[in-house]
């Protein structure tokens, strides 16, 4: 296993959701990523893209994961067309990674949301 790979939670929801311990609607997942429908999706499309490696949030990544979120966001644009997205710019759709409790961050493993289709939708 990769040290990557080995940093993990027991107790947290989104590993245990990586683990296959947890079901969840699945979207995409490769060696480092995972991704996977929203329980409550504030738009039409809102699935979320998750490390495999357990960060607690974007203010412990460290430069050694820079290409690990470099991938998250290039993977951002082709998941989002895959699951119904409209094409930009026209369509489009929202990226938002809520950091730490002042930034709204309820589940303590990095994610990044990817929100889309067509407005209104309820997170503005
Ligand atoms: P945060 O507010 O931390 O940025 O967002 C956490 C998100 O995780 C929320 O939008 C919430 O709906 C979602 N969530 C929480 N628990 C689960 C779960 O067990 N399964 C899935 N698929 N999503 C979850």
């Amino acid at each position: 296993m990769s040290a990557t790979l080995a940093r993990h939670d027991p107790d947290c929801i989104f590993c245990k959701i990586i683990a296959g311990q947890i079901p969840s609607k699945k979207v995409y997942e490769d060696e480092e990523l995972f991704a996977f429908h929203d329980i409550h999706p504030a738009a039409p499309v809102h699935f979320m893209i998750v490390p495999k490696a357990h960060i607690p949030s974007l203010a412990q990544a460290t430069e050694a994961d820079g290409a690990l979120l470099g991938r998250i966001m290039l993977l951002a644009p082709k998941l989002a067309l895959e699951q119904g997205c409209n094409p930009y710019p026209e369509g489009g759709f929202r990226v938002m990674v809520n950091t730490g409790a002042e930034g709204g961050q309820e589940v303590h493993h990095l994610h990044v949301h990817v929100m889309g289709g067509k407005r209104p939708w309820s997170r503005g």
